[in-house]
């Protein structure tokens, strides 16, 4: 899950940065509102989520957020406010924002949050994936094969995540990369695959034939196996 956090506050935004990324999220800054606004038009299917500081100099987060929904960018928006009126709160949702968490608050309830909106888009996704022998709790990052716990690192938990959301469907090494990992991350096509290796040896049978991830030739992978409900 690819995260973008707006706000001016440094200190805050290092300190949300970390400890989003500790939870396996891949997370780019921006404290220049302009900046900002154009990453979200022009990178708009790279973020899982925008968190939007409200007061930035320059256009502010409701601004941007109205703005950008306009140019039809669907990416959930959690936007930070030190107000509290609950007048200004409802023009926030007005404005195209998902939910928003008022300042000062701490970290699980901003964790709260984010999973809570990640979980409510179009298909309203459960927090238990299942997929084959695969179970995954999204959240408490627990990997499950055959009722066994699979012990997997951040990223190759966020590389699972990605396909058990959209199992049978090929996912392009561009697409996972944007997903699993940040703005500033380089030469993307060594890394993916060592963690696909990785994960590969982690989730394969001995005793299995066949491939639970399918290499697509010039694309990417595929995960098979059947959606359980
Ligand atoms: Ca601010």
């Amino acid at each position: 899950m690819h995260i973008l956090i707006v706000e001016d506050e440094e200190k805050l935004a290092r300190a949300l940065k970390k400890g989003l990324e500790v939870k396996g999220f891949a997370v780019d800054w921006l404290s220049d509102s302009e900046k900002a606004r154009n990453r979200i038009l022009l990178y708009r299917n790279e973020y899982d989520l925008i968190i939007l500081d409200l007061m930035l100099p320059g256009i502010d987060g409701a601004t941007i957020t109205e703005s950008v929904r306009q140019e039809n960018v669907t990416t959930p928006i959690i936007i930070l406010t030190a107000r509290n009126e609950t007048e200004h709160k409802v023009d926030l949702l007005n404005k195209g924002a998902d939910d928003y968490i008022v300042k000062p608050f701490s970290f699980e309830e901003l964790l709260a949050r984010i999973n809570s909106v990640l979980r409510r888009p179009s298909l309203a996704q459960p927090v238990i994936l299942k997929v084959g022998d695969l179970e995954m709790d999204t959240s408490t990052r627990v990997v499950r094969q055959e009722g066994t716990e699979v012990p997997l690192t951040l990223k190759e938990f966020a590389l699972l995540e990605c396909f058990m959301r959209e199992p049978g469907t090929v996912l392009s090494r561009e697409k996972l990369f944007d997903h699993v990992w940040d703005f500033n991350s380089l030469s993307w096509s060594n890394v993916l695959d060592v963690h696909m290796k990785n994960l590969r040896k982690k989730l394969q049978h001995d005793d299995r034939s066949e491939q639970l991830f399918e290499t697509v030739r010039g694309v990417g992978y595929r995960l098979a196996g059947e959606v359980h409900v």
